[in-house]
């Protein structure tokens, strides 16, 4: 009977090492689930904060397990919810968790450079940016323009739900699944991540007022996105200027189109002269 007990035990350690060898996401995920449970219990243990790992990380250079991508709203803040410490979690923060160049840049720096083979998209609860857009609310400066990363999201959720009292928590959520979309879409380093199953890429909740997370899991579309990085392009931040490649063509045409004209304007108007 002893026998059998510790075979099975053998068993499911061998199954449990082969399942973190496999997927690497897996160990950096329990680290993350059993740190916001110490944390919404209040019994946070504040690893890693000491003088000896401040120094450590210094000297030897950071190794975060996790890249986490949250909403600016003082309310979130990451280390804390997730109770973790000094060299963690690679970290971008911006309002309504949206994903534009710079903050995609970050990601890939934090995935494919730092290695980390997680990354979490954390929207949450009574989300202000979210809020703004889905009230329609007047927006200045460059605000509208990060508005504009959320609308995609509002505008899905106003299709396939009539329940109109709650469009900002489904708008909440959508704006996880719409913010990995806009990641791995645009990015060929993401999705060829993905691919090696070298990262996962997760979405989760966290609530302002429970302290818990409430977890998503990947985007349903995942492998259609992927197979969409791989034709995209790197995004630059002058990308947006009137100088881009499909500019260019169009220019091209434009001008050979104008100098056709012109040669057949004066072909005529030589001809008449003489
Ligand atoms: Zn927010």
């Amino acid at each position: 009977m002893k026998r059998k007990i510790y075979l099975l035990f053998a068993i499911s350690i061998f199954g449990m090492v082969c399942n973190l060898i496999a997927n690497p996401w897996e160990m950096s995920l329990q680290r993350l689930r059993e740190g916001n449970e110490r944390f919404v219990a209040g019994q946070s243990a504040h690893p890693n904060r000491s003088l000896e790992r401040r120094q450590e990380t210094a000297s030897k250079g950071q190794k975060p397990f996790a890249t986490i991508l949250a909403c600016s709203d003082s309310r979130v803040p990451v280390e804390v919810l997730f109770d973790q410490g000094v060299g963690d979690l690679f970290v971008v923060k911006v309002a309504g968790n949206v994903a534009d160049v710079d903050e995609i840049a970050t990601i890939e720096y934090g995935t494919e450079h730092l290695a980390t083979p997680l990354l979490v998209v954390l929207g949450h609860t009574k989300c202000g940016a979210v809020t703004a857009v889905a009230s329609g609310a007047h927006l200045e400066g460059h605000l509208p323009k990060l508005a504009d990363k959320i609308k995609p999201a509002f505008e899905k959720v106003q299709k396939e739900h009539s329940d109109k009292h709650n469009l900002v928590d489904l708008t909440i959520k959508e704006n996880v699944f719409q913010t990995i979309s806009d990641i791995i879409s645009n990015s060929k380093i993401i999705g060829h991540l993905i691919e090696e199953k070298k990262l996962q890429v997760v979405g989760a909740i966290y609530d302002i007022e429970t302290g818990k997370i409430e977890w998503l899991g990947t985007h349903p579309d995942e492998k259609k996105l992927v197979e969409i990085s791989k034709h995209s392009e790197a995004q630059h931040s002058d990308s947006k200027s009137f100088f881009t490649t499909k500019n260019f063509i169009f220019m091209a045409i434009f001008i050979v189109l104008v100098s056709l004209l012109a040669t057949i304007l004066v072909f005529i108007l030589a001809k008449r002269k003489s």
